[in-house]
């Protein structure tokens, strides 16, 4: 019996899958894609007669019964998800349910969209004594979040932050980062479907990114990524000071 391969797709942009996941794409009998947040072209990469399911339309249980009917007769079955699979990819109960059924699986990564936009933005979320750390989570909506996760406490943190699946809910997004202890002034950049061909980017701060946001018409595929990272203030990293020593290379004096 073949094994299930759960795939990230990367952000759209559809070179940046791995050739892992390219390969496996290009061999597979069965693709089920998410069809609401995968890059169509993506499937340019199928060859002719491969199956293809969105799941955009599928529940759990018809997912899992194409994949263990594909299973069962020996068939490569590829299961494409958006960006990489363990942010936000509903993994845990696919996994779980083939763990049921004796169907191994495994997981190839992907270039999450949180990277994708940090690239097409051409910024870092480390940046030397502004901040070390970064956040990635949600909104609470129709999902709930754990209470100690809501987004007024990790604001206090006042670190880089990646906000999924909550730009729809963009005001309220914006009053409890406040209410947590960001200043009106703290950087925010709104990405919508980064490394798309149709990528768009608002930037701006808390005092006015909502208004930018609702001009701009963006309401889902978007990313709030907010904190000082984003601002004018940096520090030069330790690793390439030339009067820094460490275990590859001596400081040198001038
Ligand atoms: N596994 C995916 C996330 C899936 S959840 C990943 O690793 O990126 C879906 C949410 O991800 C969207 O609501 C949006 O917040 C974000 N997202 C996915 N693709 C995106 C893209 N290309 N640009 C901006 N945000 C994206």
């Amino acid at each position: 019996m073949e094994k299930i391969y759960f795939v990230g797709a990367g952000p759209g942009d559809k070179e940046l899958i791995t050739l892992k996941g390219y390969k496996l794409l290009s061999k597979a009998d069965i693709v089920i894609y998410a069809g609401s947040l995968v890059n169509p072209e993506l499937l340019d990469y199928c060859r002719k007669g491969c199956l293809l399911y969105d799941s955009a339309t599928m529940s759990l249980e018809e997912i899992i019964e194409v994949m263990s009917e594909g299973a069962s007769q020996d068939k490569l079955v590829v299961r494409l998800q958006t960006g990489d699979i363990s942010i936000y990819g509903s993994i845990r109960e696919q996994a779980e349910e083939l763990k049921k059924l004796n169907i191994e699986y495994e997981s190839i990564a992907g270039v999450s969209s949180f990277l994708g936009a940090a690239a097409s933005l051409g910024i870092e979320y480390t940046v030397p004594e502004i901040s070390q750390s970064l956040i990635i989570t949600r909104m609470e909506g129709r999902t709930p979040v754990p209470e100690l996760e809501k987004l007024e406490l990790f604001a206090k943190h006042k670190t880089s932050m990646a906000i999924f699946l909550s730009v729809q809910g963009i005001e309220k997004v914006v009053e409890k980062l406040l209410e947590g202890g960001y200043s009106e002034s703290t950087p925010v950049a709104v990405v919508y479907k980064a490394t798309w061909r149709d990528e768009k980017t608002v930037s701006g701060s808390l005092s006015d990114i909502v208004a930018k946001v609702k001009s701009e018409g963006i309401k889902k595929t978007a990313l709030i990524l907010v904190g000082d990272f984003l601002g004018d203030e940096y520090n030069y990293s330790k690793l390439y000071d030339k009067s820094f020593s460490h275990e590859y290379r001596k400081a040198t004096i001038d």
